[in-house]
């Protein structure tokens, strides 16, 4: 006889469904499973036999075979325990076989046959979602991490014995209903109410979020500028369900726990992040920093104490927006869309500028030098942060600024972006490298001269048409004007300091 089931198994980021076949014949008693199983998987035999006589049926003492297909891909984990199990109990006639499977089985086994969590739970749902498995039982002590997955019916069990009494009974299990609304909140930390004045700063963190354009933030030690760049996803807009859910997925299989929520996530490395920490590797690969500020900001700090080699291995990912690695004769791929922002004093003694900078000019040209490659070749916008003076911070007129915190400060960025969205759909370029609105013909005159002027390299001028299609944006205007180009200018300023010559050629 032979029974089946579905289970999944995660691979890299991603799930792959597993199809379970067990075969009960006659002979010596043995018990081997075959498809490519890690170690985890092969301990699993002395699991499910334990489970299923403690759980009150027979383990049949035959020759029992398990294939697991696709036979190609390893199979790593405990999390077919399950799904192994149940074509044993189907194999040996203890449990009915279903025509068709509708239900796939994701947990794996405590001794006593109490189910037990999985890992990456969300990646598999996504997966049999997509093989159009709708119905997915897992583990009671896990049902607080099923997500509200269009398609998927949730069905969760304490231990083997209830689930096989349902599933003898041949009726249909009952349902483990989630539901989103109680779920999905932003969990911002901190708010730029915290921050007094600085307007002009707030909007140019504003303009930034619009165009999700990547940003450096320069200014003398204790500035703010950390500050202010870890409260930047607080005045981003809210993501999808769908996009939190993957955000989700991807920190599970990472092994994090961390929280649902619709604030796109702040990942912010430490300076000694090696290059797999950042964006990947081992395996199976686990995501990196990269993956894990999908949809949301990568926030390197002190920008410049990182080693050359990490700062270069953001080249693929900036460019193409994930992650490839080659392993075993397969190319794993990771989504890696953030938006970068980097803080870094304006020199060595950090006071060029703002006080008295003690740094050789050429001990300034060095530290920026350090800056160039993949890098800045990306950057579209930075932004000079003063230290706020105490007059700033009483002033009532400064207070009452309209961007005074940062749900009014998300609240325009949103607009903007909706603004943006609806004038690029009309003109289908969608290509957030190229997008820009329609200029005047005074603007255009006024990029040219500045082109000369600056100079600007044909890549600045592209990057000034960038943020001035943001900032036009922002102003509810969808058309470039001159005032929109002096103001992309200027929030490309990396005039002073000794980095022009780094960021134009
Ligand atoms: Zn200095």
């Amino acid at each position: 006889l032979v029974g089946t089931s579905l289970g999944a198994v995660l691979d890299g980021v991603h799930a792959s469904v597993v199809l379970v076949e067990a075969d009960v014949s006659s002979g010596l008693p043995n018990f081997s499973i075959v498809g490519l199983p890690d170690s985890a998987v092969t301990e699993s035999k002395l699991r499910i036999r334990s489970a299923i006589k403690n759980a009150g049926f027979d383990f049949p003492t035959k020759r029992i075979t398990v294939n697991l297909s696709p036979a190609s891909m390893k199979k790593r984990g405990a999390g077919l325990d399950l799904a192994i199990a149940i074509a044993i109990l189907r194999a040996s006639g203890q449990i009915p076989q279903p025509e068709r499977e509708p239900h796939a089985f994701c947990a794996e086994l405590g001794l006593s046959g109490q189910l037990v969590p999985v890992t990456g739970l969300a990646n598999m749902a996504f997966a049999l979602s997509k093989s159009s498995v709708q119905h997915v039982v897992v583990a009671s002590l896990q049902s607080h991490q099923c997500l509200p997955i269009p398609d998927i019916v949730w069905h969760a069990f304490p231990s083997l014995r209830e689930l096989v009494s349902v599933l003898k009974g041949g009726d249909s299990l009952p349902i483990h209903h989630v539901t989103m609304s109680h779920r999905l909140e932003r969990t911002d930390e901190g708010d730029f109410a915290e921050v007094i004045g600085l307007e002009d700063i707030k909007r140019a963190l504003c303009i930034a979020a619009v165009g999700q354009h990547h940003m450096l933030l320069v200014g003398p030690p204790g500035c703010g500028k950390t500050m202010m760049a870890e409260r930047f996803p607080s005045i981003l807009p809210s993501l999808t369900p769908i996009q939190a859910f993957e955000i989700h997925a991807l920190h599970q299989a990472a092994g994090l726990n961390a929280e649902l929520s619709c604030t796109p996530p702040l990942r912010s490395p430490h300076h000694s992040v090696t290059v797999a920490g950042l964006v990947g590797g081992g395996m199976p690969p686990t995501p990196g920093e990269v993956t894990l500020s999908h949809h949301g900001v990568l926030l390197l700090d002190e920008l410049l104490e990182y080693a050359r080699p990490t700062l270069e291995a953001l080249r693929e990912p900036l460019t193409t927006g994930c992650v490839r690695l080659a392993r075993a004769g397969k190319v794993y791929e990771m989504p890696a869309k953030f938006q970068l922002l980097g803080t870094l004093n304006p020199c060595p003694c950090g006071q060029r500028g703002y006080g008295e900078c003690r740094c050789m000019d050429s001990a300034v040209k060095r530290y920026w030098m350090k800056l160039s490659g993949p890098l800045l070749d990306r950057v579209d916008m930075m932004l000079y942060i003063s230290p706020r003076s105490k007059e700033d911070a009483k002033s009532p007129s400064v207070r009452d600024g309209q961007l005074r915190d940062s749900s009014s400060m998300r609240q325009a960025v949103t607009k903007a972006r909706e603004l943006l969205r609806h004038v690029v759909a009309q003109t289908s370029r969608d290509e957030v490298a190229h997008r820009a609105f329609p200029i005047t013909s005074d603007a255009k005159r006024l990029l040219q001269r500045a082109a000369t002027a600056l100079p600007l390299s044909q890549r600045g001028v592209q990057a000034v048409l960038r943020v001035a299609t943001s900032v036009s944006a922002f102003e509810g205007d969808s058309t470039i004007h001159s005032h929109h180009i002096e103001e992309a200018i200027a929030l490309r300023s990396h005039r002073s300091m000794g980095a022009e010559s780094l960021i134009d050629v």
